[in-house]
């Protein structure tokens, strides 16, 4: 189908540092309200292909499609604007700040703020970020210190922080590295709502996470699609059997 039809589409994406394909003729198509998830060993381009989406780094040839909209050639933050938000391994977030305080800072600024309008502003901002603490299980820790939060809960906290701009796709690096196996299901509830409104690529080592989280599952190997569709199906190709098991 045509490419407007799906809320991303990757076609022929290569990408070469001094000479080598670390992404190589890669084409996938992300639906609305999917969970994606990107998995292949080290070193198949995994993480190339999220900063070549958010504009890190430049493809060498291709097209990545947005709503429609072409990103190649967009600067980072104006590809943040159009509604992709990336989440990176470490959290970034403010330790000395609450996480409140987190949030707010991260409330996308309105372009004409009159005075006139401040106190109402103030109020929605409040409103949105009680909406998304609820959504990352911080509702009652909006006055906690971030520094004091558990790895977990920062790494939340830093979803939360993407949340609030709204992104209509959000990318994320591993996000349940070094969480508890609590954390990690309420890890899968967050993704399962924020599917509601928004599609969600993960790149994820945790094969059990996968399992439970995944709609379709891409698996890269040398910067291509070795094989694609339900964790179920992928896990039994043997293609994917040899790369996982043959070396
Ligand atoms: P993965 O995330 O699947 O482990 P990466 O996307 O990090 O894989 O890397 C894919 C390949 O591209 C690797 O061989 C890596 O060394 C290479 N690579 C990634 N980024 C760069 C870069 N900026 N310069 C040179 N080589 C890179």
């Amino acid at each position: 189908s045509a490419p407007a039809d799906f809320l991303l589409s990757v076609e022929g994406l290569t990408v070469s540092f001094d000479g080598f394909k670390a992404v190589n003729d890669l084409s996938f198509y992300v639906d609305e309200n999917e969970i994606r998830v990107i998995i292949g060993p080290n070193g198949a381009g995994k993480t190339t292909v999220l900063d070549l989406i958010c504009g890190r780094t430049r493809p060498t040839e291709g097209s990545i499609r947005f709503k429609g909209q072409e990103l190649t050639g967009m600067r980072e933050h104006e590809i943040v604007h159009a509604g992709v938000g990336r989440k990176f391994q470490n959290p970034s977030i403010y330790e000395d700040l609450t996480v409140f305080e987190n949030l707010e800072l991260s409330f996308p600024r309105g372009r004409n703020v009159f005075g006139a309008l401040f106190f109402r502003r103030d109020a929605e901002v409040r409103d949105r970020v009680e909406e998304v603490a609820e959504m990352i299980f911080l509702k009652d820790h909006l006055d906690t210190e971030a520094a004091i939060l558990s790895h977990g809960q920062k790494q939340w906290l830093e979803i939360g922080m993407l949340l609030i701009q709204s992104p209509k796709l959000l990318m994320l690096d591993e996000p349940v590295a070094g969480m508890s196996i609590a954390e990690r299901v309420k890890t899968a509830e967050l993704l399962n709502t924020i599917i509601r409104n928004q599609s969600v690529i993960v790149i994820e080592h945790d094969m059990k996470f996968v399992e439970d989280i995944a709609h379709r599952v891409t698996v890269l190997h040398q910067g291509k699609v070795l094989s694609e569709g339900t964790m179920d199906r992928v896990k039994h190709d043997p293609k994917v059997v040899e790369v996982y098991l043959g070396h």
